[in-house]
């Protein structure tokens, strides 16, 4: 049966910010490529900006990419995200276990924390694998991330978020003392931003409570499309972006984090030049789609293009454009 184009105005959004679900498996990307494969509607081409995060999704990245029946509904993010920076270094040498989980968190991590988290993961081989994948699969269009900075992360007691050796279901969720120290989080980030400068491609930022230091420091790269993805900074620091950052610079916005803040999504929308908004999700699509609440998920996209266009109107084809504009640098 042949699929059905989906409506106004879906047809012309897209998720320009989007997961795997943390505890993702290779089984259950499978069944969300399937899902995708056998849905009814038809997928624009680049609706689906996917993250990762770290070394797991990664792999099913990977495997997503490989059993998709159109692969370019999806563009490809690569990422360590500000959550699982303590997993990873940047140095050519690596340091030991206890040593590295010591330089990198503040307190140090208890010997039953220390036990759950990983051998710590080179960046720079975490890289290769990225640029495998991208010459596997012949990818044209990819971006950057998520990356970014927070300040207020903390690690959970399982180690990191999704850990697959962390059996205590109940306790998963709860966080340890130890927070990841700024400066291991920003070489993390420079590394990346680096990264997305060399590649001249779009890089999709978090930032929690640290908007100035960011700033200062994306500014440094003059061959980078930022996209300040759920933007919760002040309007002041949305100003100060736009006046020094005057091309290829984006706020991607979600209906369960921006939309729930009013006051600063309706000065957004009169701040911003329409050409300079995305929307996203910002959600977990395998949950979505292998559990058949497509509808769910439709509503978070259309839920915030709606929200903005009380504010100000916004066409739903300025929207596509901006997408689209956002994968290449305009000078
Ligand atoms: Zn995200």
């Amino acid at each position: 049966m042949p699929k059905q184009k989906l409506d106004e105005p879906l047809i012309n959004l897209s998720d320009n910010h989007c997961h795997f679900h943390p505890e993702a498996t290779i089984e259950q990307t499978l069944e969300l490529a399937k899902a995708l494969n056998d849905y009814q509607y038809e997928f624009p081409n680049k609706f689906f900006h996917l993250m990762t995060t770290q070394h797991i999704d990664l792999e099913c990245m990977a495997v997503l990419l490989d059993k998709l029946e159109n692969e370019d509904i999806v563009v490809p993010y690569f990422g360590v995200h500000p959550w699982f920076s303590h997993l990873f270094y940047t140095s050519n040498e690596k340091l030991n276990k206890l040593e590295h989980y010591n330089s990198v968190l503040s307190p140090p991590p208890s010997e039953e924390l220390l036990n759950l988290l990983p051998e710590p993961i080179s960046i720079i081989e975490h890289t290769s694998k990225m640029k495998d994948i991208i010459k596997r699969y012949n990818i044209e269009v990819f971006g950057i991330g998520e990356i970014g900075l927070d300040k207020l992360f903390r690690v959970p007691n399982a180690g990191f978020l999704g850990n697959p050796n962390y059996k205590n279901e109940n306790e998963k969720d709860k966080l340890s003392t130890s927070r990841v120290k700024i400066d291991h989080q920003m070489n993390i980030f420079k590394y990346q931003l680096k990264l997305a400068n060399d590649l001249q491609v779009q890089a999709s930022i978090h930032c929690v409570k640290a908007h100035g230091i960011l700033y200062d420091e994306v500014m440094k790269y003059s061959n980078i499309i930022v996209v300040l993805h759920s933007y919760t900074g002040s309007i002041d620091q949305a100003r100060r972006w736009l006046k020094t950052k005057k091309s290829n610079l984006y706020f991607s916005l979600s209906n369960w984090i921006n939309g729930e803040k009013e006051e600063l999504l309706e000065l957004l929308a009169n701040t911003l030049n329409s050409s300079q908004i995305l929307t996203e999700s910002d959600t977990y699509i395998d949950k979505y789609f292998i559990e058949h609440k497509e509808g769910e998920y439709f509503n978070q996209l259309i839920g915030i293009f709606e929200k903005l266009n009380s504010y100000k109107p916004i066409d739903s084809l300025q929207l596509k454009t901006n997408m689209l504009n956002s994968l290449s640098i305009i000078d």
